[in-house]
């Protein structure tokens, strides 16, 4: 089946499920379950929604979803879905990143975000770097207007190192999927989720490395230069914000200044992703282009799952309004959903503000 049909057959089955929870609301009937389609036997009295596997795109997934059981960031052992995926997205294709020549339009770039918005990485953003950082060593192209761009894996590796040399200042800095061979990452995300009593703020400080934290800007977790290296192997909650249906991982918020530190530019895609060589492609914006689950009323897309299992939704719903009573992890509760993120405006670097939810883990194959 199509992903296409998967939608119609959601939304019809929330249509149907709306009719089934005002009959039960008015004769007093408790749940209507229906095996393997959690998402919509709505939340349970804590408020919390299990994850649905079925909406995975299944040719992101290297075999079956299964259930195993797993200790969350809590301490607490809890049954997780095991999600192992290619990381390659199916639904959509991946680049340009850097344009060539200051002379490309928006289709031969991608995008970068700077003070809460997004820019197209076209020729003309490139030209004008240096007014639109103020500073002058800003100059990523030659006297022919041809620009800067890593061509190799060890380019684009050496690049991404957090003490980048300055052979490589103003270089567009992008790494191609045929760098990447047989990425998979495994991810353990819990059934129910577990409401913590305080959000966890994405505290880095087991996952080592020394290296301060970078300039925090906005909202969300602090930028994690690890990003670009990978998270490391059996690494836990924290470097990875969720996933995508399409099996590829909301990241933490890229590491922006260091990358502009380095008279570096590591630009996104139109789709909101970029490759790091070890980890493979990955999302810092949702941009609207990945596969989502409309729902019947009205409310915004579902388009993944944060690592602690509680949904993740597009920000704005079918009117165009973001919801008004979010939480600093940029949650909220509704009868339909339980409690579910929405994730922040693409230009911001960031998804979600925090976790509230006890995380799973994940684990780099
Ligand atoms: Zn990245
Ligand atoms: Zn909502």
């Amino acid at each position: 089946m199509d992903h296409l049909n998967i939608i119609k057959m959601r939304r019809l089955s929330l249509y149907i499920l709306s009719g089934i929870l005002l009959l039960g609301s008015g004769i007093g009937c408790k749940s209507n379950k229906k095996n393997g389609n959690m998402q919509n036997d709505g939340p349970n009295r804590e408020g919390v929604t299990e994850v649905d596997p079925d909406v995975f795109i299944k040719e992101g997934l290297v075999e079956p979803i299964t259930k195993v059981e797993k200790t969350l960031s809590d301490g607490t052992v809890a049954t997780c879905y095991k999600i192992t995926t290619t990381s390659v997205p199916t639904e959509h294709p991946m680049g340009p990143w850097c344009p060539t020549h200051i002379t490309d339009g928006p289709d031969k770039g991608g995008k970068w975000f700077e003070n809460g918005e997004l820019y197209d990485v076209d020729g003309a953003f490139i030209e004008n770097m240096a007014d639109f950082y103020s500073d002058a060593t800003w100059k990523m192209y030659d006297e022919e207007g041809n620009i800067f761009v890593t061509q190799t894996l060890e380019d684009c590796e050496n690049a991404a190192n957090p003490n980048v040399g300055e052979e490589y200042e103003n270089f567009c800095v992008e790494c191609q999927p045929s760098f990447v061979s047989d990425v998979s990452i495994t991810y353990y995300i819990p059934v129910t989720p577990v409401k913590l009593d305080t959000p966890d703020y994405f505290n880095r400080g087991a996952r080592g490395g020394g290296r301060p934290p970078a300039d925090r800007k906005g909202n969300g977790p602090p930028p994690d230069r690890k990003d670009h290296q990978g998270p490391p192997p059996g690494g836990g909650g924290g470097s990875v914000v969720g996933l995508a249906l399409n099996g590829v991982n909301f990241d933490p918020p890229a590491p922006t200044s260091e990358i502009l530190g380095a008279y570096t530019l590591a630009p996104m895609d139109d789709n909101g992703g970029h490759i790091n060589p070890n980890t493979g492609y990955h999302y810092h914006a949702a941009t609207g282009m990945t596969a989502k689950v409309e729902q019947a009323d009205g409310h915004a897309a579902l388009i993944g799952y944060a690592l602690d299992g509680f949904p993740m939704f597009e920000r704005l719903d079918e009117n165009g309004n973001e919801p008004t009573d979010l939480d600093d992890c940029r949650g909220h509760t509704d009868d339909i959903r339980g409690y579910h993120y929405h994730v922040a405006a693409a230009g911001t670097n960031s998804f979600i503000g925090c976790f509230s939810g006890a995380q799973g883990t994940f684990e780099i194959n």
